[in-house]
Formats: structure tokens, sequence, C-alpha cells
């Protein structure tokens, strides 16, 4: 099919979700945003708040206690948290994208009844391991295993930087299963906090996004039922990547948000700062700082809900995630440098909200896949016969 892939108008649904997130963000998230990241504390009563309005199941069809809606919903939700709280935004998008979503996509129907919707409704966090400290971006790259014994799979090995590692309850987390077999040896599993060999490791202390918790994990011998195999045995790697593939879109959306928040700010204090007898608004040096980072949020802004749509219209977006992703990220981290700029010595201080927008930015190119790698992916795409 040949087409140049549109961004339709949005529904008075997606106005009244975007609305709804809008309000609650600014309402309940902004007072305490500074709370969760000076003491790293992950914020358990805004996630329960956010499963009680359906903002943790949105991919979840209601069948399983989900709200039923589609990516452009899910980066409206994303854009609007991030806007007040990029960390908030990024647990948020990794609770739906990744955990909740590879058991949503990928699971059979027993897995989806018995965990979709205690992770829907918040009662559960979502934790998603892939990463590990010789795999980052060679993700495949691996070594965690996992051998049949009798009703168990017996895992051995560790994850680093798994987001929601320490106060997630339910686990999906990859491992190989046939050495032999490369990428389609490698499968993946349902693990629940308390399962026998399961250790719960070291918290990071991060730069920025400190409110998302991001944890290392152990296996020693940990006992996974037989039932918990997630997905077909092999394809482990392979379903990962569709996932995400949805949580690029995601993390394009936490950029954009943050991107937005900290333009916001920047237009505020250049609103009311003055120097030289003139507001900072009257510099043409300002304006066109502020020109050039709500330019590039309006291209972000395409280039994700471009990705969001093709997805909800099944067509394939590897390609345009990755671009979203790459963009969306780097201009992200732009904005917020421009936003400390035009804000001065009062933008280096934690009283003003763009100082915290600058330390979130840096994560956006590293998560769910670097720039680089995002780069690999479109170059791939451009050069295949
Ligand atoms: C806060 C946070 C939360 C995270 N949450 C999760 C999570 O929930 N689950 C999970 O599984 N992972 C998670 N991650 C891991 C994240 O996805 C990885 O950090 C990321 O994929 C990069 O891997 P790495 O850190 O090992 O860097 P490396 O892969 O070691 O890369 C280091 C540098 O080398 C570059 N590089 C590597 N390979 C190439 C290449 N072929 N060509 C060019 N450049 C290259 C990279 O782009 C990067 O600049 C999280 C990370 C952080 C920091």
């Amino acid at each position: 099919m040949e087409q140049i892939p549109f961004i339709p108008e949005l529904t008075e649904n997606q106005i009244f979700i975007r609305d709804t997130i809008r309000e609650f963000a600014e309402k309940t998230i902004r007072p305490v945003v500074m709370k969760y990241d000076e003491t790293q504390e992950f914020p358990m009563e805004i996630m329960k708040k956010l499963g009680e309005l359906g903002f943790l199941g949105i991919l979840v069809p209601e069948e399983f206690g989900g709200a039923g809606l589609g990516y452009v919903e899910y980066a409206l939700i994303i854009e609007e948290i991030s806007k007040v709280d990029p960390s908030i935004g990024l647990s948020v998008a990794a609770h739906n994208g990744l955990c909740t979503n590879h058991i949503n996509l990928f699971g059979n129907p027993e897995q989806k009844k018995k965990y979709l919707p205690d992770l829907a409704s918040g009662k559960k966090i979502g934790a998603w391991g892939l990463t590990e400290a010789v795999s980052g971006s060679d993700a495949a790259g691996l070594k965690s295993n996992a051998i049949k014994d009798g009703n168990y799979w017996i895992l051995n090995g560790s994850k680093q930087f798994t987001t929601h590692g320490t106060v997630g309850e339910t686990y999906v987390v990859m491992a190989i299963t046939n050495k032999e077999a490369g990428k389609k040896g490698i499968s993946a599993f349902i693990l629940e906090k308390g399962m026998e060999g399961l250790i719960i490791g070291k918290k990071e202390n991060k730069l920025g996004m400190r409110a998302s918790d991001t944890t290392q994990l152990a296996f020693e011998n940990c006992k996974v039922p037989v039932e918990n195999l997630l997905g077909e045995e092999g394809m482990g790697f392979i379903n990962s990547m569709m996932v995400l593939e949805g949580g690029r879109i995601s993390i394009a959306a936490n950029s954009m948000g943050l991107a937005q928040g900290a333009l916001e700010a920047a237009v505020k204090y250049s609103k009311e700062r003055k120097q030289f007898g003139k507001l900072l608004a009257d510099f043409q040096a300002t304006q066109f700082k502020l020109a050039e980072m709500q330019t590039n949020i309006e291209a972000a802004r395409m280039l994700t809900y471009r990705a969001a749509w093709m997805k909800d219209n099944g067509i394939p977006n590897t390609k345009e995630a990755a671009e979203a992703k790459l963009f969306a990220s780097e201009i992200a981290e732009k904005a917020a440098s421009e936003a400390v700029q035009i804000l001065g010595g009062y933008g280096f201080i934690k009283d003003y909200p763009v100082e915290k927008f600058y330390r979130d930015a840096k994560l956006l190119t590293i998560g769910e896949g670097t720039s680089e790698i995002q780069r690999i992916v479109i170059a791939r795409d451009l050069l295949k016969d």
C-alpha cells in the first residue's frame, strides 16, 4: 500500500483522555515532582491513582480489565504526564509498554487472565528485563539461561537496569533456552516477586528520571513453573523486538512531553525576567531559541503520532518508530539545554523545573535503544534491497 500516513484530527474521546490526564498531572503530580526526585522514592501513591483512572492498562483489552485504547491515546497520555514529570512518564510507559504489553501481545489466554487485570488496575507494577551487564545495545548477547527440569524452568543469570525491579511484582525476563540457536534460542518468562531464586539487587542512584525505579536482578536457580513460559519457546528475543517497537513510540512521547514542558517554562520565564530594561522575551536571541524549540517539538509530534497512528492501523512502522524516538529524544535534550540557558543561573537551581528536565532528558537518547541504534534501524531499512 503506497501512502503518506497522515495524522487525523483527535476524536472527542481522545480529547477527553488528554484533558483528563492533563488535569491529573497538574493537580496531583506537579506539587510532588521534586519530592520524588530528591528522595528517589517510587511514586506508588500516584501510580495507584493512575491505575484507578485506567492509565496503567492503556493497551490492554477491556475483557482483561484494561482501557482497550490504541497507540495514539497511549502517546497522548505519556506526553501529558511527561510535560510535568518525565520520570513518572517513563514509569507509566515502561509499565504499559514493556511488561504488560509483552503479556498482552504474546501471552496465552490463561496468562492474560492471570496477570493482566492486576497490571491494568495498578494493583501490581510490571517490570521487564532484557538488558544485562554484558548485553545492552547488543541485546541478543545476553547470558541468562533457563534449563527445563520437570515442571519448572531453572533460571540463572542477572539483569541490569530493570525499570521497576524493586517495586515490581510481575516480571517478564528473557533467557537462553537453546544456546546453539542464537537469537532464536532466547525465550521469555513471567516471574513473580517472591519466587524462589529471584533476587532483587541494587537500586541504581541516577542522574535523572529518579522517581522511576531502576534495579539489578539476579536469578539463582530461580524456579519458574513451565506454564510461565511466555510466547513460544525460542521466540523471546524476536517478540521483545516487537515490544520495543511500540516502546519507542512511548519514549518519543516521553521526549516530546519533556520538550514541551521545558518550552513552556522558558516562555513563562522570558515574559517575567528583565535585563537591560527589557524582558528576555524582547531579545531576538531568546525569540530564536523559543522558535527553534517550538518547531522541533511540532516536528517530533508529527513523527510520533504518525508512528502511533500507523501502529493502530496495522501498518509496519519499525522505521517510523525509530525515527520518532531518535528525533524526539534528541530535540528534547536540546530543548532542555536551551531552556536552562534562557533561565540563566536560575535554570541551574532546583527552584525552577528546567534543571530537572535537563537531567531527565539524557536518558531519552539511551533507554529502549540508543540514538546510535535508532540510526542503525533507520539505515537498515533505507539500504535494504
Ligand atoms: C534508567 C534506565 C532504565 C532502563 N530500563 C530498562 C528496562 O526496563 N529493561 C531493560 O531491559 N533495559 C532497560 N534499560 C537499559 C537500556 O535499554 C540500555 O541502557 C540501552 O539499551 C544501552 O545499553 P548499554 O547501557 O549497555 O550501552 P552499550 O550498549 O554498552 O552502549 C554504549 C555506547 O555505545 C554505542 N554503541 C553500542 N553498539 C553500537 C553500534 N553497533 N554502533 C554504534 N554505536 C554503538 C551506544 O549507542 C552507546 O552510545 C534501562 C536503562 C536505563 C539507564
